[in-house]
């Protein structure tokens, strides 16, 4: 088994493109880009795609509707763009549009290399159908930048797309066998399910200080130290899950109960004896909760013992 296996989350982030910042303002450029028939153009309607057969579907820029033009960059060679437009103007049927949570599993499974594209594009045709007016006059807004930057109209604020800390995080405590990692289980979610703890960073807090502040708030235990595990883009809608391991100081659980209704310590054997029996089930595929509970658990949670 590879370590690459272990981080089933790097799936859709493996394949970064060239974001070509330098050329965003640079309209020559871009004019010229929307008269190559080469360049690939993604259509997001609002917030949402429309797949085709089971791919997302990338068009020449002759079939594009007019919309806010977003450059997103070169990958393998080829510049990809989006064309943002409002839901009311795109294509087709409305029951064709998805959100991207639809298509995830699709990039995963199929075409890795586009998952930072879309990604990309989805993350910016949100903040693009979410900002709709300057925040500090009301007035209307003009997209700059190649879709990377509104300015308003009246007072001339810019503002730059939103991109929300959160972290996540596998709290530990003891040695070798006894080694227990800490699950919760949210109030909205079915029976049998648990995850790591999650929640925002607030404003003037630290990453390391956010982990140990919502594990407190959320089932009491108290985290001495904190390590940086890996990130996730999780454009839905703006966020930027931020992995952690860290290690308790403390081991009485006290929920919330607010969030989290139940919360409790699994050792190797018991969370692999539950996984086994159903009781137990946790986050697959391609989220960073999957891959921070698999990296503790030492393998795939999909191999044996998991069918
Ligand atoms: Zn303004």
């Amino acid at each position: 088994m590879t370590p690459e296996r272990l981080l089933p989350h790097a799936a859709l982030s493996a394949h970064a493109h060239n974001r070509m910042g330098l050329r965003r303002t640079d309209a020559a450029w871009l004019a010229e880009q929307m008269a190559d028939p080469t360049t690939r153009v993604l259509v997001v309607a609002g917030n949402r795609l429309r797949p085709v057969d089971g791919a997302v579907q990338w068009i020449g820029p002759d079939e594009a509707p007019e919309g806010t033009l977003v450059l997103l960059g070169d990958s393998g060679g080829v510049v990809h763009v989006a064309v943002v437009v409002p839901p009311e103007g795109a294509p087709g049927e409305p029951d064709e549009w998805v959100p991207l949570r639809s298509v995830l599993a699709l990039l995963a499974d199929g075409t890795p290399q586009q998952a930072p594209l879309v990604m990309h594009a989805i993350g910016l045709a949100e903040w693009h159908h979410a900002t709709r007016f300057c925040p500090r006059c009301g007035g209307t807004l003009t997209s700059r930048a190649a879709g990377h930057e509104l300015r308003c109209d009246r007072c001339d604020r810019p503002q730059f797309p939103r991109t929300d800390p959160a972290v996540i995080m596998a709290i530990t405590h003891g040695e070798g066998e006894d080694e227990a990692i800490l699950l919760g289980r949210n109030t909205a979610w079915p029976a049998g399910r648990w995850s790591t703890l999650a929640g925002f960073c607030e404003p003037g807090e630290t990453l390391e200080d956010a982990v140990r502040r919502e594990v407190l708030e959320e089932v009491g235990v108290q985290v001495g130290e904190v390590d940086y595990f890996g990130s996730q883009p999780w454009p839905l809608p703006a966020s930027l899950m931020l992995g952690f391991t860290g290690r308790a100081l403390t081991t009485d659980i006290d929920v919330d109960g607010a969030e989290i209704e139940e919360a409790r310590w699994w050792t190797r054997a018991d969370f692999e004896a539950a996984g086994r029996s159903g009781e137990l089930v946790v986050p697959r595929g391609i989220s960073i909760s999957s891959s921070l509970i698999e990296s503790w658990f030492g393998r795939p949670l999909d191999g044996p013992g998991w069918d």
